[in-house]
């Protein structure tokens, strides 16, 4: 099914700023909201498809992308399908202040789960690492003690649900008599109306404030790699657990190094005489430089396979492997003694010995094919 685009979800023009982004996204996010719909399918898509919009909308690298490339894209490895459910830190924060739930419902309620996008070197996620995070979250504000009021005033009951948060509409149809409880548009389903706004939180209640969490990333980790903190998410609400802390991978590239899975991929020149002669060279690994034997009448494209230097499967832990692709190259301002014995030496080859067989220029490609297929 094509997906609809990003700015049509959230009924904004491609010139959007962040502060309209926000509007429609709160706008719509409070419409669709699953406890002002519940049981409905059709406005549970909807209310996904705005968090979906919104999160790349908001985030101006995202948007960028996605302005250029639409939604292909966006992260090739699904990255931006798995967090559909998910809004970044913002949007839940959005929900927290604009969600209806907070009024309603009496029992228990689980926090809501964090999403923190963490991007680590290549040698970090093939050797694991910690990391310290900031993880944002809000306390109920000092000042006001959570009320959102300003001190010396408190919030008043709204009068026209009586402070349930609830209001009831009758209708009649041709089926019958029907009643529905929506959540009060007065109050916003709070129950409260705040008169005077406490400065300090701008009728909030509450405050954002800064954690510090060390992150054990283990080795082998990718870009998509996604773990997960149990209970280090939003605190939950009147006595219910609190929500996950979900770390989201992505791995910076390396200056010479390419992955697959747990194998690495590198390639390396090597000068004519040593593809001809064949030659002892030194290659850079994650585990430090190795020999590789190059053998006599080596050709360009030809793989070699280090076995267990590549990065550790962080389930099996067994080793991936490294493999060197060499390109032979072709030397280039030479000086006229060096011409002169390069032509004297092509004088005296053959022409099978210049002409490689079709059944093995097949097998490089084959090869590579093989590997990074
Ligand atoms: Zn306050
Ligand atoms: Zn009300």
């Amino acid at each position: 099914m094509a997906k609809r685009d990003y700015y049509e979800i959230l009924n904004v023009g491609k010139s959007a700023t962040d502060a309209e982004l926000k509007k429609a996204y709160r706008t719509l996010a409070r419409k669709y909201h699953p406890d002002v719909n519940p049981d409905d399918a059709e406005a549970e898509k909807k209310f996904k498809e705005v968090n979906e919009a919104y999160e790349v909308l908001s985030d101006n690298q995202k948007r960028q992308t996605y302005d250029a490339y639409g939604h292909d894209g966006l992260d090739p490895n699904g990255f931006a399908s798995h967090s559909a459910g998910f809004g970044g830190f913002e949007d839940i924060f959005d929900m927290f202040f604009g969600g209806f739930s907070q009024g309603r419902s009496s029992g228990p309620r689980r926090g809501s789960d964090l999403r923190y996008d963490l991007e680590i070197d290549f040698n970090e996620a093939a050797f694991g690492v910690t990391k310290t995070i900031e993880i944002p979250y809000w306390e109920d504000c000092l000042e006001c003690k959570g009320s959102g009021a300003k001190k010396g005033t408190s919030p008043e009951t709204c009068s026209s649900c009586q402070g349930t948060g609830q209001v009831t509409m009758a209708q009649r149809t041709a089926f019958g008599h029907f009643q529905t409880v929506r959540p009060c548009p007065t109050c916003a389903g709070q129950g409260k109306i705040i008169k005077e706004s406490c400065p300090a939180c701008e009728g909030e209640g509450k405050t954002r404030e800064i954690k510090k969490k060390d992150i054990e990333i283990p080795a082998g980790v990718d870009t998509g790699t996604r773990i997960r903190i149990s209970g280090d998410g939003e605190p939950g609400e009147r006595g219910g657990p609190p929500g996950d802390l979900y770390i989201f991978i992505s791995v910076r590239p390396h200056e010479y190094f390419k992955r697959n899975d747990n194998d690495i991929y590198l390639e390396k020149d090597i000068n004519i005489v040593q593809a001809a002669l064949g030659a002892e060279i030194e290659v850079p690994t994650l585990h430090g430089k190795v020999q590789l034997t190059i053998p006599e009448g080596t050709q360009t494209g030809a793989t070699f396979r280090l076995r267990g230097k590549g990065i550790k499967n962080p389930r099996s832990f067994a080793n991936g492997d490294q493999f060197v692709q060499v390109n032979v190259v072709t030397p280039r301002n030479l000086s006229s003694h060096q011409k002169g014995l390069l032509s004297e030496f092509g004088k005296t080859c053959s022409e099978e010995q210049n002409t490689i067989p079709t059944s093995e220029k097949k097998s490089f490609f084959d090869k590579v094919r093989d590997i990074f297929g």
